[in-house]
């Protein structure tokens, strides 16, 4: 769950606290609670060339149409979700037969929930860390509840992996702190026809936990430094409630071919973003 939201979010975000005493295994406070349980979905939405953000202002997923068929970014809270996921595919003329790979960035219901539909319906291969299917097996409370069905892991993977599909291939990173087997990723895109390097950070929040708290500071500087080496310059979250993302999705959704897509960010931009991402670990670390 989420401890700290940044800063950027809080100025788009109706001025929330920047702290939240929370972990997975704990109850959020009732600010982000109401908007983690919130399931009205968002407009679906073509972000890149190839790429849609499918969603609720709680959580959202991710799909990266390829050649040969669909690789699925997170699978949200539950079964009714999953069936967001497929309705919002459809709007957006993709055919859910195709989801390929279901990627679950970490062990938490709000992003493995989805999965089991989705992979039993479609027979999607659902690809994880083995420490967070531990932690989504062995945990039954807060943001692992009944609420999520736990899902099957088809395909275990660890820093370094691939995922291939098509022309298409997503680079995982294990970067625990947020959960001990936490993954963020990054993938290669297009933004009307110009390259663009798309990175997600796989868990926004920081634990309570002072251990996976510099375990969190580790996996920023890994972030950054393999980000760098693959030339990122866009960033996408599964939680659009931060960093203004709402706005991001409406206006990616309405703007006309050559206008600014706000997720695209440059390098300076992204520059900016690790900067907060330090900035996040170091202020709690800094706290004790
Ligand atoms: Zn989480």
């Amino acid at each position: 769950m989420l401890k700290f939201i940044q800063k950027t979010a809080l100025l788009s975000l109706l001025l929330l606290p920047t702290t939240f005493n929370t972990t997975f295994a704990s109850e959020p406070p009732a600010s982000i609670k109401a908007i983690l349980h919130d399931n009205t979905p968002l407009n679906p939405g073509k972000v890149f060339d190839n790429v849609y953000c499918i969603g609720t202002k709680s959580v959202v997923a991710w799909a990266i149409k390829t050649e040969d068929g669909i690789i699925l970014i997170d699978a949200m809270w539950d079964d009714t979700d999953a069936k967001t996921i497929i309705s919002g595919m459809e709007k957006l003329g993709l055919n859910p037969e195709e989801i390929k790979y279901i990627i679950v960035t970490h062990g938490h219901g709000d992003h493995y929930g989805g999965a089991n539909y989705l992979r039993t319906k479609y027979n999607a291969k659902v690809v994880m860390t083995k420490v967070d299917e531990n932690l989504m097996n062995t945990v039954h409370v807060g943001a692992n509840s009944s609420r999520s069905p736990k899902t099957s892991v088809d395909i275990y993977v660890k820093d370094g992996d691939k995922i291939t599909l098509g022309k298409t291939t997503v680079e995982i990173l294990e970067t625990p702190g947020h959960t001990p087997g936490g993954m963020s990723l990054i993938f290669p895109t297009t933004n009307d026809g110009k390259k663009e390097v798309v990175a997600m950070w796989g868990g926004t929040g920081i634990p309570r936990e002072k251990e996976l708290q510099l375990d969190y500071k580790k996996s920023v500087s890994h972030f950054e430094k393999k980000s760098k080496e693959m030339g990122v310059t866009s960033e996408i979250t599964a939680h659009l409630f931060i960093d203004n993302g709402y706005q991001k999705l409406e206006t990616a959704n309405s703007r006309k071919v050559g206008e600014l897509n706000p997720f695209v960010r440059g390098k300076n931009g992204m520059e900016k973003y690790y900067k907060e991402l330090h900035d996040s670990i170091d202020t709690i670390l800094n706290r004790k």
